[in-house]
């Protein structure tokens, strides 16, 4: 297949090359070159009109759990409601899912049908059960959240379940904050543990923080990825955040801040936040009363409070900027943001948060795309980029994505996606 008339984003650091032609074949990319260059199609491969658009990676939504998406639906429902929830994230042009926790049954079964199914949907990568404190977050006191976690108070122990998940996962993820020694924090040696037996299987370690002590405590135990903005001690002072933004750079560990889910268990019930949503175009005024008739609308969110994440969310917003100019390798995932009109659609909120935070753009589409393709060491065959060899997911839009936020996260500026060389064009999408 040959797709012609496109402005080429690689998402790199290369500049855009402008009326190119590009060549998917097997599911994968096999050529990009500029319209100069251009080759007669040959075998009867069909040829695309891209419209004049701009053509960037396949979006990824690095933080989400489709399992808690999923946790209000009766047991027997839950697959099939995560694996049409794949089908919706691609409807959103979201290509690649990964999922942070979860029950793995869920997980690997949706994998199965998803592998089986006819009909397209988003890529998956997940990580299964987290290891977590006895009772830790997120499995608290409720039995029924069993499933989602290990709940370890043992080295030992954690490194040989550890070892074993790795087989059948693509990443391990732990939950590590809490007070230190309490019986719900992960043990320090476990979480040293439970990475080394990530890594001993070639497979990232990905730690939920809450305080900067625990960030730096996971970074000197190796974690490859950060997830949460820290809640600061000194809101007042970007020096935290300096210091931090040092160490994740220095160790190259990358940095998953969450903002969607900070900001909406901050405004959860607040008067003017919704419409807000409206007014930034993630929500209709019909979604406001689904929304509203939620158990949780205008609820107190379990261990986080309004305040503390009002505090958590101002802060990431003000320090993001200084963050990514000193190097950390930011990357987008949404949580689970409990007043958005349907998940899919929180990743690109996410997106345009990084970029109210003051992250250039290149910058934001970074860590929207390539970035989580590495942070869950996905560089080889579905990188997150377009370049020769990565999986075909991509994006076409109907205008720059480097001169305005609104061209990657309004969708009346998304003309199709690809997924695995799949199009799935809008013919009756104005040309760019
Ligand atoms: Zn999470």
């Amino acid at each position: 297949m040959i797709i012609r008339n496109v402005t080429v984003i690689d998402g790199q650091e290369a500049a855009p090359i402008a009326d190119a032609e590009v060549v998917v074949t097997d599911g994968r990319f096999s050529a990009i070159r500029p319209a100069a260059d251009a080759r007669a199609a040959t075998g009867g491969a069909p040829v695309i009109d891209g419209r004049g658009g701009y053509l960037v990676p396949g979006l990824w939504e690095s933080h989400t759990h489709l399992g808690g998406h999923a946790y209000s639906k009766p047991e027997n429902e839950r697959v099939k409601y995560v694996s049409q929830l794949l089908t919706d994230f691609l409807s959103a042009e979201v290509t690649s899912v990964v999922d942070l926790g979860g029950p793995l049954e869920i997980e690997l079964a949706a994998r199965d049908y998803r592998d089986k199914a006819t009909d397209a949907a988003a890529g998956l990568f997940f990580a299964g059960p987290v290891f977590t404190g006895v009772e830790g977050w997120p499995v608290l006191d409720d039995p029924a959240r069993a499933p989602i976690a290990y709940q370890t108070d043992n080295a030992d122990v954690a490194y040989r379940q550890a070892l074993a998940l790795a087989d059948q996962v693509d990443f391990i993820k732990c939950i590590y904050d809490g007070e230190p020694g309490a019986p719900d924090k992960l043990p320090l040696d476990a979480l040293k543990a439970i990475v080394a037996a990530g890594h001993e299987k070639g497979k990232k370690v990905l730690v939920h923080v809450h305080e900067r002590i625990d960030l730096e405590e996971a970074v000197a135990f190796g974690a490859d990825g950060i997830e949460h903005a820290f809640q600061p001690q000194d809101p007042g002072s970007t020096a935290e955040a300096r210091d931090v933004a040092a160490l994740l750079a220095e160790t190259n560990t990358s940095y998953c801040p969450t903002l969607v889910t900070w900001e909406q268990i901050a405004h959860n019930g607040a008067a003017g936040y919704l419409q807000q949503l409206v007014d930034d175009g993630f929500a209709t005024h019909d979604d406001i009363p689904h929304i509203t008739s939620r158990p949780i609308y205008g609820r107190q969110f379990p261990r986080h409070s309004a305040q503390d994440s009002h505090i958590r969310f101002d802060y990431a917003m003000r320090t993001l900027a200084l963050m990514h100019d000193a190097g950390v390798k930011i990357t987008a995932g949404s949580d689970v943001a409990i007043l958005m009109p349907s998940p899919p659609i929180a990743l690109l909120r996410e997106l345009q948060l990084l970029a109210k935070a003051g992250l250039p753009l290149p910058a934001v589409l970074a860590a929207g795309t390539r970035h989580s393709a590495e942070k869950i060491g996905q560089q080889a065959t579905t990188p997150g980029t377009i370049t020769v060899g990565s999986t075909a997911d991509a994006l076409l839009l109907d205008a720059d994505p480097y001169v305005d936020i609104a061209h990657l996260v309004d969708r009346s500026h998304h003309i199709g996606t690809l997924r695995v060389g799949r199009p799935s064009w809008d013919e009756g999408h104005p040309r760019a």
